[in-house]
């Protein structure tokens, strides 16, 4: 149920989907891999949503080069654990909704602990194997994923549905080498706030999502652009072969 305090808060939303959508996100249980560029805006955007429950992990401390695009992290977090800065921000945004972090490397030994009972999975990472790792445990969970990827002005999202639409791996099966990437800051916070806006189509059972479709953003020519995708029935995880990573 919600209280008074939130009945307030969040009235102008509540216009769009109702007591009752307002209530769906109190609920929910989102898990957010990565508090950096992506992770932030993400995060800081579901959190005003007022999405109940957020779970954040990320192995990171706060650097000075971080500070040009992960905008929860300040000038003062420098040298502290992202997730920690990310919770303290988020704390202070909305004391109505709880945050759960984790200062770790995400990997096969934590990553069920970490999904658990979560809803929706948010991709906010900077490296394939972990992406890779995120959709394997998706489809074995049957949890949806956002994805969000970024470089440069350029960005991509798309949105898993588990059995039902195409996977990671069927649209990248091969990954590609890791490297330090330029970027400026509103490329990642133009990637995540169509992951946010998915999270919350999502849990409102409204519209339609960014599935089997690959989101491609274009900032130097402001155009986004739609790639069709589908399921590969070759893919070693939602299909029945061996091709691709995983
Ligand atoms: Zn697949």
């Amino acid at each position: 149920m919600l209280t008074d305090e939130e009945l307030e808060r969040y009235s102008r939303q509540i216009m769009l989907f109702g007591e009752g959508g307002q209530e769906r996100l109190k609920g929910a249980t989102v898990f957010i891999a990565g508090a950096g560029g992506l992770g932030c805006p993400v995060s800081l955007y579901l959190a005003v949503a007022g999405i109940g429950n957020l779970r954040i992990a990320d192995k990171d401390a706060v650097e000075k080069t971080n500070l040009n695009r992960q905008v929860l992290h300040w000038e003062k977090d420098i040298g502290k654990e992202k997730v920690g800065s990310v919770e303290e921000k988020l704390r202070m945004i909305n004391p109505h909704i709880n945050v759960q972090s984790f200062h770790l490397t995400i990997d096969e030994s934590n990553i069920m602990e970490l999904v658990d009972d979560a809803d929706l999975i948010v991709d906010a990472m900077d490296n394939y194997e972990v992406r890779y790792l995120l959709n394997k445990i998706a489809h074995e969970k049957n949890i949806p994923l956002v994805h969000g990827a970024i470089r440069g002005f350029d960005g991509q999202a798309m949105t898993i549905i588990p059995g039902k639409s195409a996977c990671f791996n069927c649209v990248f099966p091969c990954e590609p080498p890791s490297e330090t990437f330029p970027v400026v800051g509103v490329t990642p916070g133009i990637i995540a706030m169509i992951q946010a806006n998915e999270v919350l189509k999502y849990l409102l059972g409204k519209g339609r999502l960014l599935t089997d479709r690959l989101m491609i953003w274009d900032g130097l020519n402001s155009e986004m652009e739609y790639m069709r995708v589908s399921k590969r029935q070759e893919c070693r995880i939602c299909g029945n072969g061996d091709a691709g990573h995983g």
